[in-house]
């Protein structure tokens, strides 16, 4: 089965506009999602219009803070503090990364944690980590509703997640590790100091794969009937595509798929899911619920 992460995320949309107007309607409340741009990163620009887009499609107000890469650390904190304060928005988000000049952790603990709806202020990975409901980052929040809506129950599942970051792997093993429902997996994280990657992936019956290398994940190393979650994005050389390139994840996919119960595909899996629950935390910052 290929798990449709583009389908699933249309869905979860479709679902947030109705919130979103039904929010409207009764309690006069437009949900607002701001966003500050620092310097001119081609990727970093991309990604702020495809989620200034997503809240056009989904009658959100929106605003965008484009600034310099020279921008000082105080000026950009003054800039937080000021959608801190706005009623208007009640998500903001600062595009990471940030030039170096400028601490990124101090501008994310800068954000309002009732506004942090990219889930990363300490606030709210803290009360992730306890269990406590809260702003879920996009990425891991995108994966268990993944899972949740094609039916895939992880509890007792051993959960294999390949990668530790901050941003994905350590909060999807965080969520999953938990005694809820949805949860309530075996969980084991791996990452570079694992001498033989096999050993863990082969044990794995639900793998995310959370690397950052193509074909980091091959057929040899998983178990017939995993269920295979495939975060990665990496642009790799194809002289067949017109651009000369083309996006993978970090899974073997063609041959993986011939093993796997369910995977998802790199593009069209995961990707497209993390904008959707974004706009699921802008949501529920603003008061309304799916
Ligand atoms: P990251 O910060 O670079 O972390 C990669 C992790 O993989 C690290 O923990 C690293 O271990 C581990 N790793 C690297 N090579 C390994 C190997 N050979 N064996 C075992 N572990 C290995 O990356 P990230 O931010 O988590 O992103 C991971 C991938 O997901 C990237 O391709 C990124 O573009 C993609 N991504 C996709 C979305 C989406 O919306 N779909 C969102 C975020 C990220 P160490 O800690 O030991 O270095």
């Amino acid at each position: 089965m290929i798990i449709d992460g583009k389908k699933i995320s249309q869905e979860i949309k479709n679902e947030v506009k109705l919130a979103a107007e039904k929010l409207k309607r009764e309690k006069g409340i437009i949900p607002g999602l701001a966003f500050i741009l620092v310097g001119d990163n081609p990727a970093s620009q991309s990604y702020v219009k495809s989620k200034g887009k997503a809240c056009e499609e989904l009658g959100f107000y929106s605003a965008t803070e484009r600034v310099l890469a020279t921008i000082s650390e105080s000026d950009l904190l003054a800039m937080v503090n000021r959608f801190n304060n706005d009623p208007k928005i009640h998500g903001l988000l600062v595009q990471l990364p940030l030039p170096k000049h400028i601490d990124e952790q101090k501008v994310i603990e800068a954000i309002s944690p009732a506004k942090d709806v990219d889930g990363f202020h300490p606030v709210n990975i803290g009360k992730m980590m306890i269990g406590i409901d809260t702003f879920y980052s996009a990425t891991p929040y995108g994966i268990v509703e993944l899972l949740k809506r094609y039916n895939i129950n992880p509890s007792g599942k051993h959960v294999v997640v390949i990668g530790r970051s901050n941003i994905v792997g350590k909060p999807v093993a965080n969520m999953l590790v938990q005694k809820k429902e949805w949860a309530n997996a075996i969980v084991t994280i791996a990452h570079t100091a694992a001498k033989d990657l096999s050993y863990y992936t082969k044990q794995a019956d639900i793998l995310i794969a959370a690397v950052g290398k193509p074909n980091a994940i091959t057929k040899e190393m998983l178990k017939p009937g995993v269920v295979v979650i495939d975060v990665g994005i990496n642009r790799i050389d194809d002289p067949s595509s017109k651009t000369g390139t083309r996006l993978v994840g970090d899974v073997d996919f063609e041959h993986v798929k011939e093993i796997a119960s369910a995977i998802t595909p790199v593009p069209g899996g995961v990707g497209p899911m993390t904008i959707a629950m974004l706009m699921v935390n802008t949501l529920k910052a603003a008061g309304g619920k799916i």
